[in-house]
This record gives structure tokens, C-alpha cells and sequence, in this order.
């Protein structure tokens, strides 16, 4: 697979400043298929420099011309639509045609979502006798994670360069090839050089040169709750923003009214797609009692037409592989049922785990309690609606979730007593321009138009 040897730092592709590297590998076949430059803080001084050089221009440019590259890098990925999604199944393991509607497609109408954003966004508010302006913050630090590795770029860079922020992207160590391609996709736009840079390397090195560095003004991190908390403790010291889009344990609440097959088999795609990889997945699936035995009947079915190496991909390395099996024995061992999949690896080769559903399961067990990150669905029976909430907003986490009723007012009512940041009501669609984000330990701060745009401006006001 085609890798840059090189970081894209001030407009070009220049040689890292260290000579270690990273090996990127396909988790279908275990193959290594490129290798990429391990950043070092040196990289990271150099792309923040180049960021920081480039802010006053950019932030002056008028909205009409931020939206123009903006275009222009949309065009530019939609060109790149097949690589990016061959580029994507070759270092996270998707299956080809998620890889294009989903990891191509859905970051392909976000970039293009801040063009059209730009267009009608008012940076210039009247309040009283004050004009209050809505200015950048800065330079930007942005770490991604691996698992929807261009939506999660796209969600921060491109609001971040609609609001007039420059920034430096680290992206995840196992899928640096797409970042690479967005780098292209940039520099084909015509951004002024050190608007976006992109720095490859270790969490614990380039990733954390990055969120500690002196020059950053906001940093945002999508991963997990462990680093993002210390990202956050090191952001607090330094007194700067920080945004945070972390794990999820997100409940699928089947009310007795709804069309409980279409829940199902809806709820256990949600779980299954990406093998499992999505922060927002609802991995907890709470069932009335008296349609439990029906609920868990139909989950079985539905999972058995996941089979590993066709409609399920593997997951993204062997550690993660590995946390997940663990998970599943924790699983049998607290006392769940197991009624498909299981902790034995599904294929020889790669790292596939078989689409797994419990049943059985109790709100304080860990696979009721613990983001799983893997194709593991758990579902739980309730006694009541009061049951039902509690259990919902009993983790720790609130990122997602979903209400099934055969009223959609039923749905919304119980909807607004959920401690979560977005809820889908009878299978409703993901929409690319609705704020998305945690409440509780899911994180803070939100993605996603108008709102997402937001969170890379701060206020000053002029009093008249
Ligand atoms: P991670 O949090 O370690 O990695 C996410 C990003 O942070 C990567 O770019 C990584 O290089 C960087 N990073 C790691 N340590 C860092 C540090 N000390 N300072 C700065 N940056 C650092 O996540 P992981 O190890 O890849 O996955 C572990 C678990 O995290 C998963 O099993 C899952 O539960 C969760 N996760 C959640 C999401 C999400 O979308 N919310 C995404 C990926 C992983």
C-alpha cells in the first residue's frame, strides 16, 4: 500500500526528525502492507510552529474563502472515494462496501457540511449595547482514534478550519495510511501551507508532545476514558480547552409497544457493524420481561447472519482481539448465557471474534458495565419503565442511545429522562449535522455542524 515516508508539516511532505517507524498492518491477513515515520516531540514542535505561524492569516480570511477550501477538500476526498475506502479495509479490516458508505461517504458530507454551514454562520452577534464577536481559538491539537479513523479526522479538522483554527492532526497509530490521504485531499485544496499539519507517531510520544505542548490552545481527543482524562488533567494545568469524545455503553430500550422484530434486528446491526468498533454502538439491549425469551430468540437469529470474514470484519489488532475475548469469558463467568459467538477465535487468521449476544445478563455485571469495544451485545430484561431507565442511565457513560415504541411520543418521553447525549427513536437516522457527544464520563464538548463548529470559537465582546 502507497505510505508517505514523511510528516506533512508547512505545505509539503518533509523527512521526520527521528528515523523510527511504524508498521501498519492489514488485521484481515496479519500482513504488515506499509510502514510510516513514528513522530517526535521535534515533529510535533515543528508542525505546532508551522500552525502557529499560519493562524493570523487564516483566521483573517473571510468566512466566503474558508468555505471555498472547504469545497475544495470535499471534491478532493470524493475523488479519493475508492482509496479511501480500499485504504480503510486494508489497515482497520471493514468490510468493502461499509468502508464506502460509511468511512468514505459519511466524512465526505461532513467536510462538505462546513462549507455549507459557513455560508450562513453569523460570527457577529448584537447584544444590548455590546457587538459580540465569535473569534478562533487558535492552534488546534487533534488526536483521533482508529476506529471510523476518517470521520473522526474530518469531525475535528474541518470545523476547526471552518472557524479559522490551525491545526496539527495526530492520528491513530493503526490507521495512519487514511490520514496520509487527507493530507493529499488538503494539499490538493489549496490550504495556505501550515494551516493543517500532520504528525504520525506513539500515543505516548507524538500524541503526548502534542496535547502537552505550550503553543496548543484547545486540544480534542476521540479515544479512550483513560487517556482522555489525563489529557484533560494535563489541559487543566495549563488553563486550556480541552474537548473530549470518549467510551459509551449505550442502551437499546425496547418498550413493550414497539414493533419489537424491526428493534432487534436493528439494534443487533447497530452492535455488530465495524465489529463492534463504534463509540456510540447500543451494546446494551434491555427487553421487557414478558417478551424476553422472544427478544433473545430473534437476537440469535439475527447475529448468526454476521459470519467472520463476510458481513463482520476482524477487529483492528491482536491486543484488541484479545481484550475482547477476555471480556466474553469475563462474561461467561459472571453467569451471562451465552446464545451466539463466543471467546473462540472464528479464523485461523486475523483477528476476528465471532458476533457475540448474551442474554441473561444483569445491570451490575462488566459486560453490562464496561465499554466491550468488540461485536458483544448484552441484553438485559426490565420489569417496568422505571426499571428500564434506571438500568439505561445506571454506567458510567452516556454518549448514545435508542428508544423503540409503537408512539413516538411514548419514545421521545422516555428519550428526555436519558443521561445521554443523542437518542435515536424508532431506528431514526444519523444525521451529520446534529451535535454529537457524552454526557458523564462519555466526555464533554460536541462534533458535528453548527455546534461542532462552536466549539473552535470563544467570544469577545465590544461594548457600544
Ligand atoms: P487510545 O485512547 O489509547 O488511543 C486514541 C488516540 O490517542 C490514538 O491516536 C493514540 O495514539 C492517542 N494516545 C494514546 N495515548 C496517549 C497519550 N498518553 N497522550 C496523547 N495521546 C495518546 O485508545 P486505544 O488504545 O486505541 O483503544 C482502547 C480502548 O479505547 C478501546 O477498546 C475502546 O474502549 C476505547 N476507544 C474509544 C473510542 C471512541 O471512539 N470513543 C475510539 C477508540 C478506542
Amino acid at each position: 500500500m502507497k505510505a508517505h515516508d514523511a510528516m506533512y508539516i508547512d505545505g509539503a511532505w518533509r523527512p521526520a526528525a527521528g528515523t523510527d517507524t511504524i508498521a501498519v498492518v492489514n488485521p484481515a491477513d496479519e500482513q504488515v502492507i506499509a510502514t510510516v515515520p513514528a513522530g517526535t516531540p521535534a515533529d510535533v514542535d515543528a508542525a505546532v510552529r508551522a500552525a502557529r505561524a499560519a493562524f493570523p492569516g487564516w483566521a483573517a480570511t473571510a468566512p466566503a474563502e474558508r468555505a471555498a477550501r472547504l469545497t475544495a477538500l470535499r471534491d478532493a476526498l470524493a475523488a479519493r472515494r475508492e482509496e479511501i475506502a480500499e485504504t480503510v479495509t486494508a489497515e482497520l479490516g471493514s468490510p468493502l462496501a461499509f468502508s464506502q458508505a460509511v468511512h468514505a461517504d459519511v466524512p465526505i458530507a461532513v467536510a462538505g457540511s462546513y462549507a455549507t454551514i459557513l455560508a450562513t454562520h453569523a460570527f457577529e452577534e448584537k447584544v444590548g449595547n455590546s457587538t459580540v464577536h465569535h473569534e478562533p481559538v487558535g492552534v488546534v491539537g487533534a488526536i483521533t482514534p482508529w476506529n471510523y479513523p476518517l470521520h473522526q479526522i474530518v469531525a475535528k479538522v474541518a470545523p476547526a478550519l471552518a472557524a479559522g483554527c490551525t491545526v496539527v492532526l495526530k492520528p491513530a497509530e493503526d490507521t495512519p495510511l487514511v490520514a496520509q490521504l487527507f493530507a493529499e485531499a488538503i494539499d490538493e485544496a489549496g490550504f495556505p501551507a501550515g494551516t493543517f499539519n500532520l504528525v504520525t507517531g506513539l500515543g505516548l510520544v507524538a500524541g503526548q508532545a502534542l496535547a502537552e505542548h505550550a503553543d496548543v490552545d484547545l486540544v480534542s481527543f476521540t479515544g479512550s476514558t483513560a487517556v482522555g482524562s489525563r489529557i484533560a488533567a494535563t489541559a487543566g494545568a495549563a488553563v486550556k480547552r480541552v474537548a473530549l469524545e470518549l467510551g459509551g455503553k449505550s442502551a437499546n430500550v425496547i418498550l413493550p409497544s414497539a414493533d419489537l422484530a424491526r428493534a432487534v434486528n436493528v439494534g443487533v446491526a447497530n452492535v455488530m457493524s465495524n465489529s463492534g468498533q463504534t463509540c456510540s454502538a447500543w451494546t446494551r439491549m434491555l427487553v421487557h420481561r414478558d417478551q424476553y425469551d422472544q427478544a433473545v430468540a430473534l437476537a440469535t437469529a439475527a447475529a448468526a447472519k454476521y459470519v467472520a470474514g463476510g458481513r463482520i470484519g476482524p477487529l483492528v489488532n491482536a491486543k484488541q482481539q484479545a481484550r475482547v475475548r477476555g471480556y466474553i469469558e469475563q462474561g461467561v463467568e459472571e453467569g451471562a448465557r451465552l446464545v451466539a459467538g463466543g471467546p473462540e477465535a472464528p479464523l485461523d487468521k486475523g483477528y476476528y471474534v465471532a458476533a457475540t449476544v448474551f442474554a441473561d445478563v444483569t445491570p451490575d455485571m462488566t459486560i453490562a458495565q464496561e465499554e466491550i469495544f468488540g461485536p458483544v451485545l448484552s441484553i438485559l430484561p426490565y420489569e417496568d419503565e422505571a426499571d428500564a431507565l434506571r438500568i439505561a442511565n445506571g454506567t458510567v457513560y452516556g454518549l448514545a442511545g435508542a428508544v423503540w415504541a409503537g408512539d413516538q411520543d411514548e419514545a421521545v418521553a422516555f428519550a428526555r429522562r436519558m443521561d445521554t447525549g443523542q437518542v435515536d427513536i424508532n431506528g431514526g437516522r444519523f444525521n451529520p449535522l446534529a451535535p454529537f457527544g457524552g454526557y458523564k464520563q462519555s466526555g464533554f464538548g460536541r462534533e458535528l455542524g453548527a455546534h461542532g463548529l462552536a466549539e473552535y470559537l470563544h467570544t469577545k465582546s465590544l461594548q457600544f
